[in-house]
């Protein structure tokens, strides 16, 4: 008899999930607590799969032989409880379409900067001429890719959450960008647990893997000292390099590996700004693991045209540069967004604030900024946090008054910065909305 799957979820994962599953013969219900998206609803009925929404059917999902959870669904939901007091084994879908994946993949993960590096890896890739593949949080379901296509290699961009649910998964190509307190309402606000679960990035590998890291990063330097990693490890950071892996002589940055030894000068690099170096570090290191022409690699890093959202240099209006930094989320990349620019900003800041402390941006504010313009519904506690270093701070509510306001106070060869260190949703659908909004107000100015 087919082994029954059920797929919780009816999002990207999910339904490429339920595709794979039942080409491989099982029996698969996908179910959804919400409503189902018209292009999901199309291809699920298309593919003939059985799928209810706005509902779980308890009885019918405890008897599954296999769940695959959607890294949306957190474990202390109900439904989950109950499927693992049964004993049912619940995997994520990276860990389903692994088991019938025979390429070689390249996963990358950290707190930030996984989706650019993830984009620049697949570029340096496929420039090389690579039969590759982009998949996890970016580009079309890994799972799907898994049962309609043929790739020799995947760049996989994988979340705590999508790790979590990772066991058997043997990753050949391992990158840990960074590790900061992220999502801890996920990990019972125990920051040891979300360590633990980005780690997870290097269980199962071997000495036959890599693992490319950020070498200045506390946390991680820590957790390397405590764990045994069998696999070939390869440390970035911005000093000199002492044996392989990528780090910083002048303005050279430098790749070395076994016999190979590669640099280009950081003016170069199409991604500028520090936390950007680590990417192109990050992704230069996994193209020499993966033996690609040293010209190829200085090639992608210096003709990769960036993703949208993230430091993406929009428009100059009189001589004045939108940049949207609308991916910002959080005051660690707002960090890095304001360290890379050299001119004086008028920074768009604000949103939902998830616990943020402000202190660690005071010193480049008081530095770069010259005047803030808040968006959000609630201002106040970035009002407090800098009001005595910044004598300027307006308040508004909508992007095009934020942005007008914005254009008003700088001045030609200045920068308008939008990188909000907040969530969105206050005032926007999400990220890319806000981000959006932002580039059609400076359109109109
Ligand atoms: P993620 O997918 O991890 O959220 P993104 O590539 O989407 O990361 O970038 C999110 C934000 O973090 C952007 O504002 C970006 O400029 C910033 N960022 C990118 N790389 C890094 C890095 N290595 N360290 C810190 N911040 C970064």
């Amino acid at each position: 008899m087919a082994q029954f799957a059920v797929i919780l979820g009816a999002g990207e994962s999910g339904v490429g999930s339920a595709i794979l599953a039942k080409k491989q013969g099982f029996e698969v219900l996908v179910s959804d607590a919400g409503k189902v998206k018209e292009k999901y609803r199309d291809v699920l009925l298309k593919n003939e799969i059985k799928f209810e929404e706005e509902k779980h059917s308890e009885d019918l999902i405890l008897e599954a032989d296999l769940v695959i959870k959607s890294p949306g669904i957190p474990d202390h939901a109900p439904l989950v409880k109950a499927l693992h007091v049964k004993g049912i084994t619940v995997i994520s879908e990276i860990e389903f379409a692994g088991r019938y994946c025979k390429a070689k993949t390249i996963c990358i993960t950290g707190s930030n900067g996984k989706t650019t590096t993830t984009m620049l890896t697949y570029h340096l890739l496929k420039n090389a001429g690579l039969n590759v593949g982009l998949a996890g949080n970016v580009g079309h379901s890994f799972a799907w890719q898994v049962a309609n296509e043929n790739f020799d290699y995947y760049v996989i961009e994988l979340s705590s959450f999508q790790l979590d649910g990772m066991f058997e998964f043997k990753v050949d190509v391992a990158v840990l960008l960074n590790i900061t307190p992220d999502h801890l309402d996920r990990y019972e606000y125990n920051f040891q647990n979300y360590i633990d679960s980005k780690f997870r990035i290097t269980q199962n590998q071997t000495e036959n893997d890599f693992f490319i890291y950020w070498a200045e990063d506390p946390v991680i330097q820590r957790e390397i000292d405590k764990r045994s990693i069998p696999a070939t490890c390869l440390p970035f950071s911005l000093t000199e390099l002492k044996g392989d892996g990528a780090g910083l002589k002048g303005d050279q940055l430098v790749i070395n590996r076994e016999q190979n030894s590669f640099n280009m000068s950081i003016f170069d690099i199409a991604l500028q700004g520090q936390h950007n170096t680590y990417n192109s570090m990050a992704a230069g290191l996994a193209g020499m693991v993966l033996n690609i022409r040293n010209e190829k690699i200085r090639e992608s890093l210096s003709n990769f045209q960036g993703v949208e959202h993230r430091l993406e240099h929009f428009l100059k209006v009189h001589g004045i540069a939108f940049v949207n930094d609308s991916k910002a989320t959080n005051v660690n990349s707002t960090w890095y967004a304001l360290e890379s620019i050299n001119k004086p900003i008028v920074w768009i800041v604000g949103g939902v604030d998830k616990g943020n402390d402000y202190e660690s941006l005071k010193g480049l504010v008081k530095e770069k900024v010259k005047a803030i313009v808040c968006l959000g519904l609630d201002n106040k506690k970035i009002i407090d946090a800098f009001s005595d270093v910044i004598p300027d701070i307006l308040e508004t509510h909508d992007m095009k008054d934020a942005v007008r306001s914005a254009y008003y106070l700088a001045k030609n060869g200045e920068t308008v910065l939008l990188s909000p260190a907040c969530a969105s949703f206050d005032l926007f659908d999400n990220y890319e909305d806000r981000g959006r909004q932002f580039k059609m107000a400076v359109r109109e100015l």
